[in-house]
């Protein structure tokens, strides 16, 4: 059966994760051995410090189900689960993070749903333990946000643990794009979608390699991926700023011609009012960069990705 292809493969993208590769593993087997069916654990290791290489390699030789590729450097989480999907090739592929904050056993229900019939489905976030305060309700507003900018349905609550079909897993390796957000390219995809409701864990072990700084950056590929919201802003409020200004000089004629000129109008109005002016116009040229600098990378063409290493796969 080593040779043929998997019905299943799980994608866990590593980054520090030496102390929860043999747990994972370990409840992966436990898990993934129910469905009688032949299975593959794919490791991605995104330019790990630690000893995460060496233990994939180790797994390897004792269990040639986990298969592993490493980086040449760190590239993120979305390129790690992009080289996942290019190598995998079972004929369902689920993505999970390598510290179990998303139960394995949770995919035994998606694989149900997907011999339902389903092409996606998608965790969806329920109850979440030993996560503070302040990574819930931002986590909670990302979702909300995404949501309401975009213009893809990417369901709330919902972050990368998924269980996708062949045909998914096809399309999205059509798309070559620089600046990804998966969660967004599998709800553009399409076909049928579902969710499973799941309580997530708290890790494992080790911490979270995810800071406000880049929570905030996913957030904003994630905008200008899929809307272009920013740049129609930019008009808005052209519009509204030309309009209350119509609305002013009809004032300022009205106070000159019957009343005191001198009520609120001085050399500090017209400072701060170049300066609000000018502080929109840069923020508007920035926007307009940003987007400028994604078309710069498409364009670049580069990998999205350099392996450095692999174990078990071609
Ligand atoms: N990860 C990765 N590359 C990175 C950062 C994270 O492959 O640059 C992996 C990490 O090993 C884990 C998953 O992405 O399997 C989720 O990361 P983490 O648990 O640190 O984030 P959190 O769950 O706290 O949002
Ligand atoms: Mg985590």
């Amino acid at each position: 059966m080593l040779d043929g292809q998997p019905t299943f493969s799980i994608i866990a993208p590593c980054h520090n994760e030496e102390l929860v590769l043999h747990e994972l593993h370990k409840r992966m087997r436990e898990v993934m051995d129910t469905t009688g069916e032949p299975w593959e654990l794919v490791l991605v290791n995104d330019g790990s410090k630690d000893k995460t290489a060496e233990i994939i390699a180790a797994l390897n030789a004792i269990d040639p189900r986990v298969k592993g590729l490493s980086f040449s450097r760190n590239y993120g989480f979305q390129v790690a689960v992009t080289a996942g999907l290019d190598y995998a090739s079972g004929k369902a592929v689920a993505l999970i993070d390598a510290d179990l904050q998303d139960p394995p056993e949770v995919i035994l229900d998606m694989i149900k749903k997907w011999r339902e019939g389903f092409d996606v489905v998608y965790g969806v976030r329920g109850e979440r333990d030993g996560e503070t305060w302040f990574k819930k309700s931002s986590a909670a507003m990302f979702y909300r946000l995404i949501r309401a900018i975009t213009n893809v349905n990417i369901p709330v609550d919902t972050g990368d643990f998924r269980l996708m079909d062949r045909r998914v897993v096809d399309a999205l390796k059509k798309m070559p794009e620089r600046h990804r957000f998966i969660r967004g390219m599998v709800s553009w995809v399409g076909y049928k979608q579902t969710g499973v409701t799941y309580k997530r864990a708290p890790r494992f072990a080790g911490s979270t390699n995810f800071t406000l700084v880049k929570m905030m950056r996913l957030a904003w590929d994630a905008i200008t991926s899929f809307s272009y919201f920013p740049l129609q802003a930019a008009t808005y409020l052209g519009f509204i700023i030309a309009g209350l200004s119509a609305v002013m000089i009809v004032v300022v004629a009205a106070l000159r011609l019957f009343g005191n000129s001198n009520f609120f109008f001085g050399q500090a109005t017209t400072l701060v009012m170049v300066l609000f002016l000018g502080a929109i116009q840069l923020i508007c040229l920035g926007v307009i960069g940003e987007y400028l600098g994604r078309i710069y990378d498409e364009v670049k063409g580069r990998p999205l990705y350099l392996v450095a290493q692999k174990w078990g796969l071609d």
